[in-house]
């Protein structure tokens, strides 16, 4: 199981890209996501779209990141630009998970260190600064490598027929 954390979401800030961090992890490969503070707020944005193109993806919240993150039965990597490069650790990661679930967290403002020292890895990718919605396609593409990318979907009302030029969405029949 892989789930994604979304950390310190500012009010009028981040509404945007907190349902664009949860939309990410669900295309590519997530199985769910947790949401602190105001951006629980984007909880049924997010569920619409699974409701819609399919799961299975859950979307949850919790009024106490920290506490997810030191009660997670399982490993736990934290996105951040000051960390170990992807490329050198994904392995480690990837070996992990065949073991026990995978907790990936992303911020959004300062992250409290407690953070980082509850990290199994901190993980760049790249150490630049971007946003936490490339770090973390660029995390999961890596973590399932490339293999997200044929996902089938359950329970979808509507599903996209691939074309080269226009678009196309046909409904799913009972
Ligand atoms: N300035 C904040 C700090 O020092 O913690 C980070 C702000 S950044 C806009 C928001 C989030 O994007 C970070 O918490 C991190 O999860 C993610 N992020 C940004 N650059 C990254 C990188 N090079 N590698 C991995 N994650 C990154």
């Amino acid at each position: 199981e892989v789930v994604v954390l979304r950390l310190g979401h500012r009010p009028g800030r981040d509404e945007r890209t907190t349902t664009h961090v949860g939309l990410t992890a669900r295309a590519l490969g997530a199985d769910r996501l947790f949401l602190a503070g105001p951006g629980a707020s984007r909880q049924d944005t997010i569920e619409d779209i699974t409701d819609r193109f399919g799961g299975p993806f859950e979307v949850e919240t919790t009024d106490s990141p920290t506490k997810v993150i030191r009660d997670w039965n399982g490993r736990v990597a934290h996105l951040t630009m000051y960390g170990l490069p992807v490329q050198d650790v994904e392995a480690e990661i990837r070996e992990a998970h065949r073991e026990k679930p995978l907790l990936v967290v992303v911020g959004a403002e300062k992250v409290p260190f407690e953070v980082y020292e509850h990290a199994d890895w901190n993980v760049g990718v790249t150490n630049q600064p971007h946003s936490e919605i490339a770090g973390l396609a660029v995390f999961l593409d890596r973590l399932f490598e490339g293999r997200e990318l044929d996902r089938e979907w359950e329970d979808a009302d509507s599903v996209v027929v691939p074309k080269e030029t226009g678009k196309r969405v046909e409904s799913v029949e009972e």
